[in-house]
């Protein structure tokens, strides 16, 4: 059996040699504390449980659903992106749900890019732009991201055949990794350089939602020339704890949108109508269950920063998302303090480098996991960092 060249194109796999590490540890009775997965740990609401049990019981719900989504749906997020962001999308030609933003994500590339064609990708970032433009054929440009610009792309300093043959530039803020968070200004030098250049600016906006010190994030539809260049990948799975769910949509750039619709008949045939009127429930519904969550992870941010602060580690508190990026003590690289914490004290980071080579000197702690469970983690950390 052979397989396709792109196959052999994506780049390995960095986890599999910690996920292995993890799995002999775990059969040796080891009691691993995992900081490695960005999946919220706290149940979806209960009244958009309660509201797919009823949906799923409404035969109309059993058939093939729209591929555009359902109407009312799509109003939903657009009465959402009005109250949240004071944008107004039209929910018929600027708004598509999405089976998971990921999904979205990962097809976008198909739409935009062709051989020879570059997306500008961030690094450290979701490795989903990277893999995706591969497999689209195209050639992805890393944008590194460095603590001294606030892990903000100098879009300046881009090398110019780069930007000649860019369609595409991927944003993602508050980030995942890094967890910085992106200012209105800057969103809107983004959308004027997309502007001049004649490329795509795909914002992913996964976290949003997860804020803290009353730092509120903008989205990159609110600023002027965003619907004429700009797209933005919502999720329900970060905000409204769905990662399970595989809903969510992109909105903006009518035109964008509607290369997406066109591609998407070709793939996949919608998510599930209950599915979706669960997204209603969760998106037209009380919102109190989000600043619960946030309020949550904020506590677990402060217990872990406050811990690593105490042990002379520099944990900057972030501002948004469910991540806390932290630089590795001097002597280590990402993978060789990633390999002490599992080895010495059954704790499992994200190394840095798993995200693009400019994370090497970070790791990536995720807040979905208990706070009995981080406090003993941050125990377990001081007695092998000093
Ligand atoms: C979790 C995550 C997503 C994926 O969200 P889904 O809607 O569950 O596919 C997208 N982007 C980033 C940066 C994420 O961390």
């Amino acid at each position: 059996m052979k397989t396709a060249r792109r196959i052999e194109k994506l780049p390995p796999y960095l986890f599999a040699e910690i996920d292995r590490k993890v799995a002999a540890a775990q059969a040796r009775g080891a009691d691993i504390i995992s900081f490695g997965v960005g999946d919220p740990d706290l149940p979806t609401p209960p009244h958009v449980v309660e509201a797919l049990r009823e949906a799923a019981r409404d035969p109309a719900t059993h058939r093939y659903p729209s591929y555009t989504g359902m109407p009312e749906f799509r109003d939903s997020i657009a009465e959402w992106y009005h109250q949240r962001f004071a944008v107004k999308l039209d929910a018929e030609e600027e708004v598509q749900p999405l089976v998971g933003s990921k999904e979205g994500i990962f097809h976008l590339p198909i739409a935009f890019i062709d051989s020879d064609d570059v997306a500008l990708v961030p690094d450290p970032g979701y490795p989903v732009y990277e893999t995706s433009t591969l497999l689209a054929g195209g050639t992805p440009v890393l944008m590194p991201l460095t603590r001294e610009r606030a892990f903000l792309p100098d879009l300046g300093a881009l090398p110019a055949d780069a930007v000649g043959r860019a369609k595409v530039l991927w944003l993602n803020y508050p980030s995942n990794p890094t967890a910085a968070v992106a200012t209105k200004e800057f969103f809107e030098q983004a959308v004027q350089w997309c502007l001049a250049n004649d490329v795509l600016l795909a914002h992913d906006a996964a976290y949003t939602e997860i804020t803290y010190d009353g730092y509120v994030a903008p989205s990159v539809l609110e600023v002027d020339g965003a619907m004429d260049c700009a797209i933005e990948f919502h999720s329900l799975s970060k905000t409204y704890n769905m990662t399970g769910w595989r809903i969510g949509w992109v909105a903006g750039a009518p035109e964008a949108i509607e290369a997406m619709k066109r591609l998407k008949t070709n793939i996949d045939s919608g998510i599930f109508d209950a599915v979706q009127r669960a997204g209603i429930a969760a998106l037209a519904g009380p919102q109190d269950y989000v600043a619960d969550c946030v309020a949550t992870y904020r506590r677990r941010r402060d217990l872990l920063c406050d811990g690593l602060r105490s042990m002379g580690v520099e944990a900057e508190p972030p501002k948004g998302s469910i991540y806390v990026w932290v630089p590795v003590p001097e002597g280590h690289t990402s993978e060789s303090f990633t390999t002490l914490l599992l080895d010495q004290a059954d704790i499992v980071v994200a190394p840095g480098t798993g995200y693009g080579p400019s994370g090497e000197g970070f790791v990536r702690f995720s807040l979905t996991i208990s706070d009995e469970r981080l406090r003993e983690g941050v125990e377990r950390l001081r007695k092998v960092v000093t």
